[in-house]
């Protein structure tokens, strides 16, 4: 079995003494909990984060990063930037993103790449529609988006690597999938991998994480699946209590 893995994705919320608060109850929790932690802030955040979560056992991780090493991209952040504020795994392809900043295929391939060519590790997002959902896409659209976001690496460069499938129609609605849906999916999801890396690579190498409205209520049923090593946090990561109880369920 799988250590679980627990993401915290802050998106764009709080402000540095909520955010310096909340790394503090983390650090705290991550010192007596079993699964691994991975607080997500905004990048202001980040080096703050570095020094809260310091020997806490629990990791910084990056909401987004440029898909180029260096150069004249006013706004943007590059990989070496992330792991020089101590980021270990970097968000990408969230939905948001894809959605409301263009990002296609290609590009989060090639977030990708650059991620595991600076050792980060990705937590690569992938999930359907509603209207993919309707017309049964469902398993062949994250398998298509696993192959195209996976396409520029090769096996050797996956030592680590986390899969965030959430349902867009999941994420910040309530709506969570149903835990048949969710255990069908990620077993589709797995399956896939295991065809594309071979079992050992999937059980050594690559945690694969529900994520889409998870909460205090929802996450036993949801971390009981064999199939989820862990959960994608959104809403709920910013309430400590309810982001406690996620932590400690099963
Ligand atoms: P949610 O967000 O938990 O608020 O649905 C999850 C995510 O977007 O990663």
């Amino acid at each position: 079995m799988k250590n679980k893995l627990i993401a915290a994705n802050w998106k764009m919320n709080l402000d540095s003494e909520q955010s310096e608060q909340l790394f503090e109850q983390c650090a705290e929790l991550a010192k007596c909990i079993s699964p691994t932690l991975v607080i997500c802030p905004p990048a202001t955040y980040l080096q703050t984060g570095n020094k809260r979560l310091a020997n806490s056992g629990a990791f910084l991780g990056a909401q987004n990063v440029n898909q180029n090493r260096a150069g004249a991209f006013t706004g943007e952040l590059s990989a070496n930037m992330l792991k020089d504020c101590g980021c270990k795994y970097v968000i990408v392809g969230h939905s948001e993103r894809r959605a409301q900043f263009g990002e296609n295929d290609e590009l989060v391939a090639e977030k990708v790449k650059i991620l595991l060519d600076n050792h980060l590790i990705p937590i690569l997002c992938i999930g359907e529609s509603e209207t993919q959902r309707h017309l049964g896409l469902t398993d062949s659209f994250v398998t298509y988006q696993i192959d195209s976001a996976l396409a520029l690496v090769d096996e050797s460069q996956i030592h680590k690597l986390v899969i965030a499938y959430e349902p867009i129609w999941a994420i910040g609605t309530n709506k969570t999938a149903s835990i048949t849906h969710i255990e069908q999916t990620m077993s589709t999801i797995v399956k896939h991998l295991i065809n594309k890396y071979q079992q050992n690579v999937v059980d050594k190498s690559i945690h694969v994480l529900y994520g889409g409205s998870v909460s205090d209520k929802n996450c036993e049923a949801i971390l009981s699946l064999d199939v989820v090593d862990g959960c994608l946090v959104g809403g709920a990561s910013l309430d400590f209590n309810k982001f406690e109880k996620i932590c400690r369920a099963n």
